[in-house]
C-alpha cells in the first residue's frame, strides 16, 4: 500500500514539475550564460579601479604625483615617483592599488588632474590567493586599456582671453596710473 502511495505522489510531483517547467518555456529568459554573457554595468558603476593610458601612445597618463596615494582614506594606493635626468619627466616606477581594502570612494579618480586613474564596471575579483588582490602597475595598465574616458584637463585661455576679474584689475590699475599722470606736482598734498 505504501508503494503505490509513494508511487502516486511521486508521478504527482513529476506532473507537478512538467507544468512549471513548461509555464517559463516561452517566456524570455532573465538569466545570462556567464561568463560567455556578462551584464553591462552602468557608466558610473564603482568597480575595479584601473590606470588609464594615453590612447595615442599607450603610455600611461600618470606622472607619480602622489596626490591620490595622499588623498586615498585607507590608504590603499602606493606609489614610487621616478623622474628621467635627462627628459625630467615623471612616471611611476611602482605603483600599486590594495583591492583588499580600496573601498570604492572614488576619491582617487576625482583627485586627480591627469586622467590617469579610474573607477571602472569591471567586478570581477575571484582569486586564490588574496595577495593576488593587490594590483601592480602593469595589471592596472591591463585593466585600463579599454577603458573609454573623457579628459578633465582644464584647457588654458587663449592669449587675448582674460578672466573678468584680472580684466578689472587692469582697468583699475590704468586708471589709478593715469590719475596719478594727471595729477599736478604739489597738487599731492593739498
Ligand atoms: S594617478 Fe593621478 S593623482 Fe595618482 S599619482 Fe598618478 S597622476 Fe598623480
Ligand atoms: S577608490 Fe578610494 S579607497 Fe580605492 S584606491 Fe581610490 S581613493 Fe583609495
Amino acid at each position: 500500500m505504501g508503494i503505490v502511495k509513494d508511487t502516486v505522489s511521486g508521478f504527482w510531483n513529476l506532473i507537478l514539475g512538467l507544468f512549471t517547467t513548461g509555464k517559463y518555456l516561452p517566456k524570455k529568459s532573465v538569466t545570462l550564460q556567464y561568463p560567455d554573457e556578462r551584464w553591462p554595468m552602468p557608466e558610473r558603476s564603482r568597480g575595479v579601479v584601473v590606470l588609464l593610458s594615453d590612447p595615442e601612445t599607450g603610455e600611461l597618463n600618470c606622472n607619480a604625483c602622489q596626490v591620490c596615494m595622499k588623498q586615498c582614506p585607507v590608504h590603499a594606493i602606493d606609489v614610487e615617483q621616478i623622474k628621467d635626468p635627462e627628459t625630467k619627466k615623471r612616471y611611476p616606477g611602482k605603483f600599486t592599488i590594495d583591492n583588499t581594502i580600496c573601498c570604492f570612494c572614488g576619491i582617487c579618480e576625482e583627485v586627480c588632474n591627469f586622467d590617469a586613474i579610474k573607477l571602472t564596471g569591471k567586478y570581477e575579483f575571484s582569486v586564490f590567493n588574496k595577495a593576488e588582490l593587490i594590483y601592480n602597475k602593469e595589471k592596472l595598465q591591463e585593466l585600463g586599456r579599454d577603458v573609454k574616458y573623457t579628459p578633465k584637463k582644464k584647457q588654458k585661455p587663449a592669449a587675448d582671453e582674460k578672466p573678468e576679474k584680472d580684466a578689472k584689475t587692469e582697468k583699475i590699475g590704468t586708471e589709478s596710473v593715469e590719475e596719478k599722470a594727471e595729477t599736478k606736482p604739489g597738487e599731492e598734498n593739498s
